[in-house]
């Protein structure tokens, strides 16, 4: 399968330009004969396919290399949308919606039969997202309202923040890829469940616990989200995987500056000695401790909208560059922090030492 990839710009949408308008109109035909078109959201790239057509959730699957039993985020362009997918709408959710729809914010409805459970991985409740992105609005009503996408990345590879990493995944295996340059935000949605009495954070992300309770009060966190050692299993069937794995072996070290940097700097003379190549994943504040001949600034720690932009586009990087270890430095674990640590967490397989 050939690969078509176009660029769509927002400023292009804002103009109503007639050229980006049809290249949508184009990629909504391809999602509604059953194909598949990656996009951008403000979160990361998206792998879409037309959410009411098993068919097309199955090709999803097939595209990334992903368990069927992980399911797909539906996006919609209208809340009354949202009627036609679910079973109920609780209260919750108009407020939730209200505040932060459209927005990095999923939430998780019993489902309606007008949804697949090839869509659901075999669930019977949706998850359901409304993309603060016009381009992926736009997409979204061309191609019928209702669009699952998972991130656009294989299975297990960090989710892509530029079409290029999308291209890299995809290429020759989806009809379609829509260019919308570097992502705004950088990691996925957070997903929250709002089928239990009280409402729990499946994966944390931009929107945080302390902002869904201002809202709607009585807010849970998933306990296994940023507990290596829990014997429980994640609630979102995804968080059980490995994701976000750099081919790299990394692990994350917990402590003061300067007690982590020692810890690096020894481990990096260790792997040298063996003839591995090593990167370190550090804050603007401290790079300049690390010996490694591979230092990756992920930003400055007063910044950690920046840091979540800049850390999948790392762990790409350090694939390409063939860095064989990985050490990073730790994140808070509160606000935007906590979807940070979980990401790092995740793709260095729970591994972090206290020094
Ligand atoms: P991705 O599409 O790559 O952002 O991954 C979607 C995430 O949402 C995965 O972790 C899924 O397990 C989770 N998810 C999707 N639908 C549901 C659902 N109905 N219940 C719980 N988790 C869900
Ligand atoms: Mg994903």
């Amino acid at each position: 399968m050939k690969t078509e990839i176009v660029k769509v710009t927002e400023e292009q949408i804002r103009q109503h330009d007639k050229n980006a308008f049809s290249k949508i109109a184009l990629a909504g035909e391809i999602i509604k004969k059953g194909g598949l078109v990656a996009f951008p959201t403000e979160t990361v790239y998206g792998l879409g396919g037309d959410a009411l057509n098993p068919d097309s959730s199955g090709k999803i699957y097939a595209a990334k290399g992903r368990p069927s039993d992980n399911p797909l985020i539906v996006h919609i362009a209208e809340f009354e949308d949202l009627k036609l997918i679910t079973e109920k709408i609780p209260e919750t959710a108009y407020a939730l919606a209200k505040h932060f729809w459209p927005g990095p914010l999923t939430m998780i409805f019993k489902k309606s039969n007008q949804v697949p459970k090839e869509t659901t991985g075999g669930l019977d409740t949706v998850a359901v997202r409304m993309p603060r992105h016009n381009t992926a609005l736009e997409l979204i009503r061309a191609a019928g309202g209702f669009v699952a996408a998972p991130s656009a990345n294989i299975s297990g590879r960090p989710s892509p923040t530029l079409a290029k990493y999308v291209q890299e995944d995809m290429d020759g295996r989806i009809d379609m890829i829509i260019d919308g340059g570097m992502i705004e935000i950088g990691l996925e949605s957070t997903i929250i469940d709002l089928t239990e009495a009280v409402p729990i954070i499946l994966r944390p992300g931009f929107i945080t616990k302390e902002m869904l309770q201002a809202v709607i009060g009585d807010v849970q966190i998933d306990r296994t989200l940023l507990d290596g050692d829990s014997i429980q299993i994640p609630k979102a069937p995804g968080m059980k995987y490995r994701h976000y794995a750099p081919k790299g072996d990394l692990t994350i070290v917990e402590g003061e500056p300067e007690r982590v940097a020692e810890y690096i700097n020894k481990s990096y003379y260790a792997s040298h000695e063996e003839g591995k190549r090593v990167g370190v994943i550090a804050t603007l504040e401290n790079m300049d401790r690390y010996h490694s001949d591979c230092v990756k600034c992920i930003g400055s720690r007063q910044d950690e909208e920046g840091i979540a932009k800049e850390l999948y586009r790392i762990l790409r990087e350090f694939d390409d560059e063939e860095v064989e270890v990985i050490l990073s430095e730790s994140f808070h674990t509160t606000g935007m922090g906590q979807a940070i640590m979980n990401r790092l967490l995740k793709a260095a397989g729970h591994k972090k030492i206290k020094v």
